[in-house]
C-alpha cells in the first residue's frame, strides 16, 4: 500500500540518520537566522554524500547554497565544493555553517556566476543544482559545461517544482524534451516519497540525474 510510503521513510531516517553535529548546527543556526526551511531533507543529503563518496568527486559545485546543509553533505564526504547563492544573507550564514570545511561561497546569480567559472576553465565533478527552478535549461546546460565527461549532475526538486507551476506545462515538457534530445548527457527522473519534519502530509518530489558523455 503506497500510502505507508512515508512511513516506511520516516523508519529509514530513523534506522539510517546518524547524529551529525555540523549538520545539525547548521540547521539551527539557519532557523535562528531565519532562513526558509528548504535546504534537503536529511535522506536526500545522506544520498548526495553517499553518491559523492561512490563517484570520488573532488569537485563539487553547487547551484543554491541557502544555509549550506548540503554544501556540508558533499564536504564531509571528501568533495571541494563551490557553492553559487544569490541572496547575501543566505551567504553569509552559510560561510558561517561550513567553518573548517573545504566549501567556497560565490554571491551572485548562477547565469552570472557559471560563465566566469567557465571563463577560468573550472571543471567539476559532480554538479547539484538546486536554486530557483525558472532558469532550469539555461542552469543545466552551463552545468554540462562545467562537469568533466564522465561526471554527474544532479538536478533537485524535478517533480515538486514541475506541479508547482502547473504540470504539465509548457516549463516542465520542455525542460524533460530538452534534456531528452541533449545528445551531450544521458539521463534519467528519479521520483521520490519523503516525511517531511514540518508537513503531515508525504512529500512526492523527484530529481533528475544526468552522466555528461561529452561537451
Ligand atoms: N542546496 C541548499 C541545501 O540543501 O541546503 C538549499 C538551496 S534552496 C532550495 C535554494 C537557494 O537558491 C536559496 O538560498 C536561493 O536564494 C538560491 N537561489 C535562487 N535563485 C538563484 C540563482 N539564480 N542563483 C543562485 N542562487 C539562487
Amino acid at each position: 500500500n503506497f500510502r505507508l510510503a512515508p512511513k516506511l521513510a520516516a523508519q529509514a531516517e530513523a534506522a539510517f540518520l546518524r547524529p551529525n553535529p555540523k549538520l545539525q548546527h547548521a540547521l539551527s543556526n539557519s532557523v535562528d537566522k531565519g532562513l526558509p526551511p528548504i535546504s534537503v531533507l536529511p535522506m536526500a543529503g545522506q544520498y548526495l554524500s553517499i553518491l559523492t563518496q561512490l563517484i570520488g568527486a573532488k569537485s563539487v559545485l553547487e547551484i543554491g547554497t541557502l544555509g549550506g546543509y548540503s554544501s556540508i553533505c558533499f564536504a564531509e564526504a571528501g568533495a571541494r565544493v563551490t557553492s553559487v547563492e544569490i541572496n547575501p544573507k543566505h551567504r553569509d550564514v552559510a560561510i558561517e555553517n561550513v567553518q573548517g570545511l573545504d566549501v567556497e561561497v560565490l554571491l551572485g546569480a548562477a547565469l552570472d556566476v557559471l560563465p566566469k567559472l567557465l571563463e577560468e576553465g573550472r571543471q567539476f565533478d559532480l554538479v547539484f543544482i538546486d536554486a530557483d527552478f525558472k532558469d532550469h535549461w539555461e542552469q543545466f546546460d552551463m552545468a554540462v559545461k562545467l562537469t568533466r565527461p564522465g561526471g554527474g549532475i544532479f538536478l533537485d526538486d524535478v517533480v515538486a517544482s514541475m506541479f508547482k507551476n502547473g504540470y504539465p506545462g509548457e516549463g516542465s515538457e520542455s525542460l524533460l524534451t530538452r534534456i531528452g534530445e541533449d545528445e551531450r548527457v544521458r539521463a534519467t527522473l528519479m521520483p521520490t516519497v519523503a516525511s517531511h519534519p514540518m508537513l503531515t502530509t508525504p512529500v512526492f518530489n523527484g530529481f533528475i540525474m544526468a552522466i555528461v558523455k561529452s561537451h
